[in-house]
């Protein structure tokens, strides 16, 4: 039974935790996290979820290389000029 009210404690604790984790982590920069669908801005055709990192950059800081038109997006949908120059 204490094992029980031990476990629980911690899988609450930890799901507290990890909400707070995302509510203070920032949206933008280098580190920020987006989860939600990227599209193309371009040809606005979806990114796959599962991306595989063309340069160093998209490797350490996240973002795509659109199948259908080549543009470079970054995690944060936005094309950014360090990556299409
Ligand atoms: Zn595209």
């Amino acid at each position: 039974m204490e094992l029980l009210i031990i476990t629980l404690a911690t899988i609450i604790f930890g799901l507290l935790v990890l909400k707070l984790f995302l509510k203070v982590w920032p949206k933008t920069g280098k580190f920020g996290i987006n989860l939600d669908e990227v599209v193309c801005p371009q040809c606005e055709r979806p990114v796959p979820g599962v991306r595989k990192p063309e340069s160093i950059q998209q490797a350490l800081y996240g973002g795509w290389t659109c199948k259908n038109c080549g543009t470079k997006i970054d995690k944060l949908k936005k094309v950014p000029d360090l990556f299409n120059n």
